[in-house]
């Protein structure tokens, strides 16, 4: 239901914001925060009542869609029998929300360490390797994210990572597969598969397999692009890991609990990481959660031996509860089938269709509700929309076309020259068609700058 709460209600709120909260990734001057009044399934409000269509699921976290009843149930629940109690001590829902996790991940997997967020999560996934294996590299892709805090800063290889070098010692770079705009010069799925592979062979021999513990990667790779891996690339990894004793790091924070419509992406590859780490989708963050999936042979050593790692709040409550409460929801109402669907049937047949129309629509990937548009300006030359790391004016044209989105009742998730397609998996397939509508206008915009 909308609410709508008077003009001063929205004065006083901007005033605190602007006032007091520090805002990430952004010069404090250069935004102006729209205050949300309220929320229910794929939609959200402000406080004129004007609805927004969600198909940035926030930050790409909402997956069950706002206020789900019986999630917000579930907390409530939860709270008033026990809000917190300590890592130290078992607890009925940490253990369910574990085994629950483990039983949905790969065969493979044997225990869930748990954390706040999937910056913690892949913290502690280096340090499980690296205690692992007794050694302290870590190959880490350029088109990634991994978090903001210290070390997965240090391993995130986007233009984010630039301000906090030089970071953690010896994170080592790869190029992961991108065919669009392929680093290998490949012009096939099969050659970007096959020559990414290579490249982290070569890298492995230069760099020492003795002094690698980890290879991380982003299943789906996310804010960088949406970039699904060619047949074979996983596959390749996972060979090259076994065979030099690596450990196999799948960063599902994003691609994780059904946006690629599995609980993990990986599974659409039968491919077995040694360590899987989740956030976000897992109860899309109605309270904060996050965790390391591992093997039973990583597992195992920390059975004599201590994991040197914790958090006050690892396995929280009302997070492990909302965890509990999302994966039951997820089963009941069929909604990784529902997320398949909407991708094959409705976002991207929808996308390629609005390709056809759209000069400036350079590229349509994705799968499940995980879907880029790139934007050029030239498809011949493929010269993105705006440039790379483009901001202030530069960024003009993805400005325009996210103010054009924004007009027509859409949020839109833009980053660099893309705009991704990450509505909630819950999002109905009338909705889905309602927001590619707008998009079909909003695209009118970017194709004016089209050469
Ligand atoms: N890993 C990936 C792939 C992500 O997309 C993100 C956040 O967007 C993170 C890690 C960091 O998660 P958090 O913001 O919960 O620390």
């Amino acid at each position: 239901m909308t609410e709508v709460i008077g003009a001063a209600a929205e004065a006083e709120i901007r005033a605190d914001d602007r006032a007091y909260v520090l805002h990430s990734w952004s010069a404090q001057a250069a935004i102006d925060p729209l205050p949300i009044a309220g929320a229910e399934g794929s939609y959200f409000w402000d406080y004129t009542g004007k609805r927004y269509l969600d198909f940035s699921s926030q930050l790409v976290n909402m997956n069950i869609g706002y206020q789900h009843p019986r999630l917000v149930e579930a907390i409530k629940e939860q709270a008033e029998r026990l809000c917190m109690i300590s890592p130290a001590f078992a607890n009925d829902v940490r253990g369910k929300a574990a085994r629950l996790i483990v039983e949905r991940a790969t065969p493979n997997m044997d225990k869930v360490f748990f954390t706040n967020g999937g910056a913690e999560a892949n913290e502690n996934a280096v340090r499980m390797a690296r205690l692992h294996t007794g050694r302290h590299k870590v190959l880490a892709a350029y088109r990634s994210y991994h978090g903001a805090t210290a070390g997965a800063i240090a391993l995130t290889g986007d233009p984010r990572r630039w301000a906090s070098e030089p970071g953690t010692p010896g994170i080592v770079r790869y190029w992961g597969p991108y065919l669009y705009r392929s680093a290998f010069h490949a012009t096939t799925e099969a050659e970007e598969s096959e020559r990414a592979v290579q490249h982290l062979r070569d890298l492995i021999e230069v760099e020492g397999a003795q002094t690698i513990a980890a290879i991380v990667l982003e299943t789906v790779v996310g804010t960088n692009g949406i970039l699904v891996p060619p047949a074979g690339y996983l596959a390749g990894v996972r060979e090259l890991c076994d065979q030099h004793g690596i450990v196999m790091i799948a960063d599902e924070v994003m691609s994780g609990f059904g946006r690629c419509g599995e609980w993990f992406a990986i599974q659409h590859w039968g491919v077995e990481p040694d360590l899987i780490t989740f956030a976000k989708g897992v109860n899309s963050g109605y309270v904060p959660l996050g965790g390391v999936v591992m093997s039973q042979a990583i597992a195992a050593t920390f059975n004599e031996r201590a994991y040197p790692g914790g958090l006050t709040y690892s396995g929280h409550p009302l997070a492990c509860a909302s965890a509990v409460a999302s994966i039951e929801i997820f089963e009941d109402e069929g909604i990784l089938e529902h997320a398949r669907m909407l991708g094959t049937d409705v976002i991207g047949p929808g996308l390629r269709e609005l390709a056809e129309r759209h000069p400036s629509v350079g590229e349509v990937r994705g799968l499940g509700v995980f879907w880029a548009l790139e934007l050029v300006t030239d498809r011949q030359s493929r010269t993105p929309l705006v440039p790379f790391n483009a901001a202030g004016d530069a960024a003009a044209p993805m400005n325009a076309f996210a103010a054009a989105c924004k007009d027509r009742g859409l949020w839109p998730f833009t980053h660099f020259n893309r705009t991704h397609v990450v509505p909630p998996c819950t999002t109905t397939a009338d909705e889905a068609r309602a927001g590619l509508a707008i998009l079909d206008e909003a695209l009118t915009v970017a194709d004016g700058y089209y050469v």
